[in-house]
């Protein structure tokens, strides 16, 4: 990569006065397109990383995270992160694997017995056949949907998006030089109707992207609209991405059930992405894993073979240990989750004039908060919901993911990834704060 300086670093002082307009040093620089480096040196960023965002869940969690250190009592509803701890079974296993001297590169790919556990959980609970050669593990599913779309998305191909989208895939799809094309959604329900998916199709959609359960709104598709969904991508020789991260995470007895899976054509399209991280509370251990047709995921192994490797050789051994560990410690923390997801629904549903589906999967409510726009909290104007989710944080110390990050403006996203005790109260202060909002 070139690095370009556009004059001597002791001419920067005189250049920006030349401006004279009490531009200040670092956005004369970031104007023109450098940036500064603690080292006192100017590079420019690639059109690529110009045009991402940092992710807005991580970062607002961040946020949360950084005022709760200084002191600041903030009720964090941002993060999409299981608050338990990841399960004795689990962490013993990796411990082992650590005294045992397990130490080493692996295969880039994975462990071949994690891939076969893979291979089993795929066919016991998704009715799917793969063999180890059409799985490849990653640093978490995040990693897995980056090979997919990075191998998979030709610069200028489209990508259908359905509404609301988690944050990533937006960014990964620029990151491919690929064009996110949205498909609306019913403001109501929060799930896309086919004929909306058929119009959006041109000659060059290459790629739809589902998530199921769907972070942020909880939506667990239909099977009969997936199977829509799978028979278009067929007759349009489109490729699947199915995220299915959440799909143990669901309530009301909703069933998930892989696209995939509803034909030997559609499963040959598609590239499944699930992981660890949120069933079994392993978010910082960053196991993920795709499975798809053995050309695909070869050339994602291709991918990963430059740029991170294996993932961690521990990590791998405890997520052998999850998904070999016993159901029941998944059941009793869905079951708790279920508690959560009833209290702030309920609490939800006690603000005036907010609406949202209720969610029956992950652990997510995006709930409409758009009758709120156009109103003020102690003088500070609300337009949307980053505005809003900005003055929950700094007056009300309350975090919430704004909703114009999954492509909803008027939303917000609450995740109820946190204890009862923390619901309650966050809900509490946001009903006074919603009582003090005054109009423009
Ligand atoms: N997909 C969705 C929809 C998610 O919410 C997340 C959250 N982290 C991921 C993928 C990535 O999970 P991981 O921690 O395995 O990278
Ligand atoms: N997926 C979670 C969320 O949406 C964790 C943060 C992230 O990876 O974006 O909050």
């Amino acid at each position: 990569m070139a690095v370009l300086c556009p004059f001597p670093v002791h001419e920067w002082p005189e250049q920006a006065a030349k401006l004279g307009d009490g531009t200040s040093f670092s956005a004369l620089l970031s104007f023109r397109g450098f940036h500064f480096l603690s080292g006192g040196c100017a590079v420019r960023l690639t059109r690529k990383i110009n045009a991402i965002q940092p992710s807005a869940t991580l970062s607002i969690s961040a946020r949360a995270k950084a005022m709760k250190k200084k002191g600041v009592d903030v009720v964090s509803f941002s993060a999409g992160e299981p608050d338990f701890d990841t399960p004795e079974c689990i962490k013993v296993e990796a411990k082992k694997a650590i005294d045992q001297g397990f130490t080493k590169y692996t295969p880039t790919s994975g462990i071949p017995e994690l891939k076969e556990a893979i291979c089993d959980k795929l066919k016991r609970e998704n009715g799917l056949e793969y063999k180890p050669e059409e799985i490849i593990v990653s640093c978490g599913a995040k990693h897995s949907l980056y090979n997919a779309i990075l191998t998979l998305c030709e610069e200028g191909d489209e990508v259908l998006l359905p509404l609301p989208y988690w944050v990533t895939y937006l960014e990964q799809i620029h990151l491919a030089g690929g064009k996110a094309v949205l498909v609306n959604c019913d403001p109501k329900t929060l799930v896309v109707k086919p004929e909306d998916l058929r119009k959006s199709l041109t000659p060059r959609t290459r790629m739809i992207i589902l998530n199921n359960p769907s972070n942020p709104s909880g939506v667990v598709w239909d099977p009969e609209l997936l199977r829509e969904v799978a028979e278009l991508a067929v007759e349009r020789d489109l490729i699947v991405i199915s995220d299915e991260i959440y799909e143990h995470l669901t309530y009301d007895g909703a069933v998930v059930q892989s696209i995939a899976s509803f034909s030997p054509d559609i499963q040959s399209r598609t590239i499944v992405i699930n992981g660890v991280s949120k069933t079994f509370s392993m978010t910082g251990w960053r196991i993920g894993y795709a499975a798809g047709p053995k050309d695909a995921i070869q050339a994602m192994e291709r991918l990963q073979d430059h740029c991170t490797s294996n993932p961690v050789s521990i990590s791998q051994k405890a997520a052998l240990a999850a998904l070999r560990c016993d159901s029941v410690l998944v059941s009793e923390m869905v079951s708790i989750f279920d508690h959560r997801r009833k209290l702030m629904v309920q609490s939800l549903t006690s603000i005036p004039q907010v609406t949202f589906p209720v969610p029956r999967g992950a652990f997510y409510v995006f709930a409409n908060f758009s009758p709120y726009l156009g109103y003020q909290y102690q003088g500070q104007s609300i337009d949307s919901s980053m505005q809003l989710a900005e003055v929950l944080l700094e007056k009300a110390h309350i975090a919430i993911v704004p909703g114009s990050a999954f492509g909803m403006e008027g939303f917000l996203r609450f995740s109820y990834a946190t204890s009862e005790e923390v619901i309650e109260k966050g809900m509490t202060r946001l009903r006074e704060f919603i009582k003090e909002l005054e109009p423009l």
